[in-house]
């Protein structure tokens, strides 16, 4: 057998794997196949440096054939309406630190998953994006060498495309969905990058002055960052903000197309 028909057989078998771990969790998600050297080349230069130091000897034979998987799963119904809601005329917190309870379930599920699929693929697990850094740190800037980019991976795998709100935005789910990703040197298929769909929708831009004022600020992710430690203050125990997925998936021009 050549090396596409083993490719094309191993993202099959992939596929089929990822599936069925989602049924037994009783979850629904999507996977996809980036090519190494495309994430790579995007990848801000001190995650290029983190990437290199993860896969170390195996870098170069990565580079001409590797890949890495993305997987994703998906916020269940309501949770992405419990951002942001108000009772009395004021936020509810309690509530909507329900949806940051959910996004620390979410990861921990993921990271089950990627080891799963890491071990059945000979391959290195890269966990979800935890919570619990934003307040070791002093600037968002110090935060990026410590990961590789997920949305980079999901992206390349052609998951969905960047959005205005700098997620990723997958045709049904929208984005309310969390990430990890596998690197691995078994041949597969690698998706390709979709173009953005946003157009002229705003309803991320709508709900947040920092998506909207992006291109006039420093960086907008550290205002992001500030915005979550604020939330903290009033009880939301995880490193969430979410109003942008929710302005997504229910006030965006595809929301009649999103379904959780
Ligand atoms: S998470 Fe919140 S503060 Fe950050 S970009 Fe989205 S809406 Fe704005
Ligand atoms: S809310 Fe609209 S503009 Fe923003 S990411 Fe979603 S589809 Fe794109």
């Amino acid at each position: 057998m050549n090396r596409m028909n083993h490719a094309e057989e191993n993202t099959r078998e992939l596929s089929e794997f990822f599936h069925q771990l989602l049924q037994e969790e009783h979850e629904r998600g999507v996977i996809g196949v980036a090519s190494f050297t495309a994430v790579h080349d995007e990848l801000m230069d001190a995650q290029k440096t983190k990437l290199r130091e993860i896969v170390g000897s195996g870098f170069d034979s990565l580079y001409d054939s590797g890949s890495i998987i993305s997987i994703a799963v998906a916020y269940r119904d309501p949770v992405i309406d419990y951002i942001d809601e108000e009772k009395n005329h004021s936020p509810d917190y309690p509530l909507w630190d329900r949806y940051a309870q959910e996004y620390d379930r979410l990861n921990q599920l993921l990271n089950r998953l990627a080891e799963r699929i890491a071990s059945r693929f000979d391959g290195i697990a890269l966990e979800a994006t935890m919570g619990g850094v934003i307040e070791d740190i002093e600037h968002v800037h110090e935060y990026f060498p410590m990961v590789i980019s997920h949305r980079v991976v999901a992206e390349h795998a052609g998951i969905g495309w960047r959005g205005k709100n700098q997620l990723l935005i997958h045709e049904r789910f929208s984005c309310a969905i969390r990430f990890a990703s596998i690197i691995t040197g078994v041949p597969l298929v690698h998706g390709t990058k979709m173009e953005s769909r946003c157009g002229e929708c705003t309803a991320c831009e709508d709900v947040c002055g920092f998506i909207r004022h992006r291109d006039a600020l420093p960086d907008y992710r550290e205002n992001c960052r500030r915005y979550m430690l604020f939330l903290q203050s009033k009880g939301i125990k995880e490193d969430v903000c979410g109003k942008c997925i929710k302005a997504c998936y229910r006030n965006s021009r595809f929301r009649d197309e999103f379904c959780l």
